[in-house]
C-alpha cells in the first residue's frame, strides 16, 4: 500500500517573532531522528512574489535556494536543522500563488468555470504542498504558516489547512506556536491571550492539536491544566517552550517532553526508535554554544543600521551561523561585534579600533552607502594583516580597494557605486544588461548554485580539499575581466572561477602576503550547516585564532 504523507501546520498565535522558524525546524529534526523522512514549506503571506525585492531591513535575510529562489530566512532555518537543500516548490508567498492562479485562468486551465478566491486560492495552496511531499518523497511535512491569527492575510492560508484537514482527517495536525506573558507588575504568567488565539483559529475552523508555550521560564502544571482546560486539547500536549541562549537546545527540550513520540502517535506513522548517535551528535554540537570559556572576535562591517541593532543580527542570520558552526569546531565561542561602515567614512581615527578584533567580515550588500567606509576597512585590514573574509560585496570591495591602493587606480569603483568610473574593476555582468534596461528587477540576478574550479596552491584549495566545488550566487555584477591580469601580476590571486573561466569566484592573497585575505563572489554562508560547518569560514576562524595567538 503507498504510504500516506502526513501534514504538520504550524501557525503562531498572541504575537510575531516567538519563533515559528525555529519550533517548526525542531518539529522537523525530531521527527528526522525518528527515522522519518521530513521536508518543509514556508508560506509568507505577502503579495512580493519572492524574498528578493525586500530590504532586508523589512523582512531579515533574503536566503537563497540552490536552484535560485530568493526565500525568507526561515527557509535557511529549515534547511540548517534538517541538514536539506530545498527547492522553489517549499516556498511560498500570496502573491506566488496569485500568480500562478491568473497564469492558469488565462490558459483557460479552469475550462471557463468562474475562477474564485475560494476554492481556487486554497486550492493551489494544497496542490503545492502535496507537490512539494511528493517531490521530496517526504514522509512528513512541516508547513509554517507566516503572520499570527487572527490577521486578514494569512487567511487563505488557513483556509487551505482546514480543507486539508477535511479531505485527510488521519493526516494533518495542527500546532499552534504561542505567547504566554509575565507582566512584571502582576509576577504571574497569563494563558488568556493564548485562550484567545485558540478561539480565533477555532473561529477558522480549526482546532490546535499541540500548543507549543512559549514563554521566559518552564511552564508550570496549573497553567498547562489551564490551557487544556480552556483550548481543548489533552494537559500532556501543551508543550513548555522557555527562552533559551541557543536556538539549537529547541529540540532538546522537545524531547524532554517526549514530543516526537506524541507527534508519531497522532499521526499514526510507522517510526523508529530515536537514532541514538545522530542524536549524542546533535547534542554535542548544542553544547558548544554554552562554552564560554575560548572566544574569537569577529567584526562585522555592514550599513543596515537604521532600525536599531536588533534588526541586524536578521539581516545576516546565516553568516552569523555559519561563523557559530566553524567556532564551535574550533571550541571557541564567537563575539560578534557590529561595526557601521558609513563610521569609518565620517571618522577614519576609528579604523585603529579594529586592531581589536581577530579577523573582519564584510557580508553582501547593495547600493552606495557605506562603500567608502568599507574599502578603508579593507585597506586597514590588509595592511596591518588582519585576518578578512569578504562575502559577494564584500569581495568586490576587496578588489576595488586593491586596485586602487596597490595598482594605483585611483578613481576604481563597480559600476552599481558609480557609472562615470574610467576603472570599472567591478562591471555589470553581460548576462544582466538587457535585465537591467528593463528594470526587470525580480528574481533576476544570477542566483542559485554555480560550478566553480579552484586553483592549486590557494588557500580556497587548501580548505575544500578539492578542486570543483558548487556554491549559492546572488549578484549582478563581477570582477571586469579587463581587469584581471593587472590585478594578478600585483600579486592579486583568482583562487575560484567559474569552469569556463569567465567568471571570477574567489580572491586572495597569497599566505606569504596576509594571513587571510579571501573574498567570495558567492555566499558560502548558505551551506554552513550545524554538523558541517563551511570549510572556508573555517579556515577564516582558524586564521582568527591565529592571530589572536
Ligand atoms: N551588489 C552586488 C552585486 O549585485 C553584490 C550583491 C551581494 O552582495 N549579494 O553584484
Amino acid at each position: 500500500m503507498k504510504k500516506q504523507t502526513k501534514y504538520i501546520f504550524v501557525v503562531g498565535g498572541v504575537i510575531s517573532g516567538v519563533g515559528k522558524g525555529v519550533t517548526s525546524s525542531s518539529l522537523g529534526l525530531i521527527l528526522k531522528n525518528r527515522g522519518l523522512k521530513v521536508t518543509a514549506i514556508k508560506i509568507d503571506p505577502y503579495i512580493n512574489v519572492d524574498a528578493g525585492t525586500m530590504n532586508p531591513t523589512e523582512h531579515g535575510e533574503v536566503f537563497v535556494l540552490k536552484d535560485g529562489d530568493e526565500t525568507d530566512q526561515d527557509m535557511g532555518n529549515y534547511e540548517r536543522f534538517l541538514d536539506l537543500n530545498l527547492t522553489r516548490i517549499n516556498y511560498m508567498t500570496t502573491g506566488r500563488v496569485y500568480k500562478a492562479v491568473i497564469e492558469k485562468e488565462r490558459n483557460l486551465e479552469y475550462k471557463g468555470k468562474c475562477v474564485e478566491v475560494v476554492p481556487h486560492i486554497p486550492l493551489e495552496v494544497i496542490k503545492r504542498i502535496e507537490e512539494a511531499g511528493k517531490n521530496s518523497k517526504a514522509d512528513v511535512v512541516v508547513i509554517e504558516i507566516g503572520g499570527t491569527i487572527g490577521e486578514y492575510q494569512n487567511m487563505l492560508f488557513l483556509e487551505a489547512a482546514r480543507m486539508m484537514k477535511l479531505s485527510h482527517p488521519k493526516d494533518v495536525v495542527f500546532v499552534m506556536v504561542s505567547y504566554l506573558p509575565t507582566p512584571q507588575k502582576v509576577g504571574e504568567m497569563k494563558t488568556k491571550p493564548t485562550q484567545h488565539a485558540v478561539r480565533t483559529l477555532n473561529a477558522s475552523g480549526i482546532q490546535p492539536d499541540f500548543l507549543i508555550a512559549r514563554a521566559d521560564v518552564v511552564l508550570d502544571n496549573k497553567r498547562k491544566e489551564k490551557i487544556s482546560l480552556f483550548c481543548n486539547m489533552p494537559v500532556d500536549r501543551v508543550i513548555s517552550a522557555p527562552d533559551v541562549d541557543s536556538i539549537y537546545d529547541i529540540p532538546l527540550n522537545f524531547e524532554k517532553e517526549k514530543l516526537s513520540d506524541k507527534l508519531c502517535d497522532i499521526l499514526n506513522v510507522s517510526h523508529k526508535k530515536s537514532d541514538a548517535k545522530a542524536w549524542k551528535k546533535w547534542k554535542n554540537f548544542a553544547k558548544y554554544a554554552h562554552n564560554g570559556k575560548h572566544t574569537v572576535k569577529i567584526a562585522m562591517i555592514g550599513k543596515y543600521f537604521e532600525t536599531g541593532d536588533f534588526i541586524l543580527s536578521d539581516s545576516y542570520l546565516s553568516v552569523i551561523e555559519a561563523i557559530k558552526y566553524s567556532s564551535y569546531t574550533q571550541n571557541r565561542k564567537p563575539v560578534m561585534t557590529w561595526l557601521n561602515s558609513v563610521d569609518f567614512e565620517k571618522n577614519p581615527t576609528k579604523l585603529k579600533e579594529l586592531k581589536k578584533y581577530d579577523g573582519i567580515i564584510i557580508p553582501g550588500g547593495f547600493g552606495s552607502r557605506g562603500v567608502e567606509g568599507n574599502l578603508k576597512a579593507i585597506k586597514f585590514a590588509r595592511e596591518n594583516k588582519i585576518p578578512y573574509f569578504g562575502l559577494c560585496y564584500g569581495m568586490q570591495m576587496m578588489v576595488i580597494e586593491y586596485a586602487r591602493n596597490v595598482l594605483g587606480l585611483k578613481d576604481a569603483n563597480t559600476r552599481e557605486v558609480n557609472p562615470n568610473s574610467k576603472n570599472m574593476v567591478i562591471d555589470v555582468m553581460e548576462s544582466q544588461k538587457e535585465i537591467l534596461k528593463n528594470n526587470s528587477y525580480g528574481g533576476s540576478m544570477r542566483l542559485g548554485a554555480y560550478k566553480a574550479v579552484l586553483r592549486e596552491g590557494t588557500i580556497a584549495k587548501e580548505a575544500y580539499a578539492k578542486k570543483e566545488i558548487e556554491e549559492r550566487h546572488r549578484h549582478r555584477y563581477e570582477v571586469n575581466p579587463a581587469f584581471i591580469g593587472e590585478l594578478e601580476v600585483k600579486g592579486f590571486v583568482f583562487s575560484g572561477s567559474s569552469p569556463d573561466g569567465h567568471l571570477m569566484e574567489i580572491a586572495e592573497l597569497p599566505k606569504n602576503k596576509h594571513p587571510f585575505f579571501l573574498g567570495t563572489q558567492f555566499h558560502p554562508e548558505f551551506l554552513a550547516r550545524p554538523l558541517s560547518p563551511h570549510p572556508l569560514f573555517t579556515a577564516f576562524i582558524k586564521a582568527c585564532i591565529n592571530k589572536k595567538k
